[in-house]
């Protein structure tokens, strides 16, 4: 048997038929905000913990690919696809449940959602996080931050699963949460975790965690296709603020175009490929490194590309 006809009897075993759940010779451009992309092998919304464990051991038998990608927010995925499964975290894993002030979030919630529900609920933490277009399951493995905030600040465990399909929590330490990464990349797929948060005035934290959005937003390109910040900031400076020196806003490759809003953001506006954005990375990143001796490190995380 083919590993594709074994994904497909693994979702009809489980009750349903493999229908929009499972894809094959998915295009990967309308699963990214970079609308960028080609084909994966297969991709598949997963929507129980059993169903993930059942393609931990498909991918130790078959040695396939597999990756879990969250909303696509801060994703390049390769013009030539990926050869392997795609997966995306839904229904089981996007649930949140609050116990005091504890929060148990599954790694496909939103983080729009989760910072919107925690202002509500009065607790205080995740502000910053409304203006993040992305998944908790990539919060936790990007150590997604904005205002001096970062995810692993609130995170008490995380849960994750094994290669052999078990899902185990780790604590905060062994999580290795850093600036833009985590230690978390490492096991199969990240499940969820347990936030604490701080209990505060409801309607204070709400206007709080507005007042960071509209900022973001008057600051950030949010109409144009992008995968926010391109690359990180190095030590006591930012990104952006290099790039703008060196007069690269509104530079374009291909389809590809330095944001003319901040520095630190390309944009897709017109039909761009991977490759464009790549050839626009190096470029940005010579001729920071040129004017200024900066060493420009990329943010976005790659797939399908053979160097990951
Ligand atoms: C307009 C805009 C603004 C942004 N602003 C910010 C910002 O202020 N701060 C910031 O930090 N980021 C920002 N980002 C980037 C992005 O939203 C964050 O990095 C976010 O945490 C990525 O989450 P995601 O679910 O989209 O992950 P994806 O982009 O889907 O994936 C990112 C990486 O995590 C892996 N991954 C995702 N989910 C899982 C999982 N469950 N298990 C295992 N691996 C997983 C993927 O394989 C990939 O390697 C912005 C992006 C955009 C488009």
């Amino acid at each position: 048997m083919e590993w594709k006809t074994e994904l497909a009897e693994l979702v009809k075993t489980d009750g349903n038929a493999p229908t929009s759940r499972l894809r094959f010779d998915e295009p990967m451009d309308k699963h990214v905000f970079f609308g960028i992309g080609g084909l994966a092998a297969a991709y598949f919304e997963v929507s129980t913990v059993h169903e993930l464990a059942a393609i931990a051991k498909l991918k130790k038998s078959w040695n396939l690919p597999v990756a879990t990608i969250g909303r696509g927010s801060n994703l390049l995925v390769s013009d030539n696809g990926y050869r392997g499964i795609v997966l995306r975290l839904v229904k089981e894993f996007d649930q949140l449940e609050f116990d005091g002030e504890c929060v148990s979030v599954g790694g496909g919630v939103s983080l729009p959602r989760l910072s919107k529900v925690s202002a509500r609920q009065g607790l205080s933490g995740i502000e910053f996080a409304l203006g993040i277009p992305g998944s908790v399951g990539g919060a936790l493995i990007m150590n997604a931050g904005a205002w001096g905030s970062s995810f692993g600040d609130v995170v008490e465990r995380v849960r994750v699963m094994t290669d052999k399909g078990e899902v185990i929590e780790i604590s905060h330490d062994k999580a290795r949460f850093a600036y833009r990464r985590s230690g978390l990349r490492n096991y199969f797929s990240v499940t969820g975790a347990v936030l604490r948060l701080t209990p505060g005035d409801a309607k204070i934290i709400t206007d709080r965690m507005n007042e960071l959005y509209n900022k973001k937003i008057s600051t950030q390109p949010f109409a144009e296709e992008n995968a926010g910040c391109i690359f990180k900031n190095p030590p006591n400076d930012s990104a952006g603020r290099l790039i703008d020196a060196c007069g690269l806003k509104g530079h374009r490759i291909g389809g590809a175009e330095v944001s003319k809003i901040h520095g630190n953001f390309i944009l897709n506006i017109d039909n761009a490929t991977a490759e464009d954005v790549l050839s626009l990375v190096q470029h940005i990143q010579a001729c920071v490194k040129r004017t200024t001796g900066v060493a420009l490190q990329i943010e976005v995380k790659m797939l399908g590309f053979e160097d990951e």
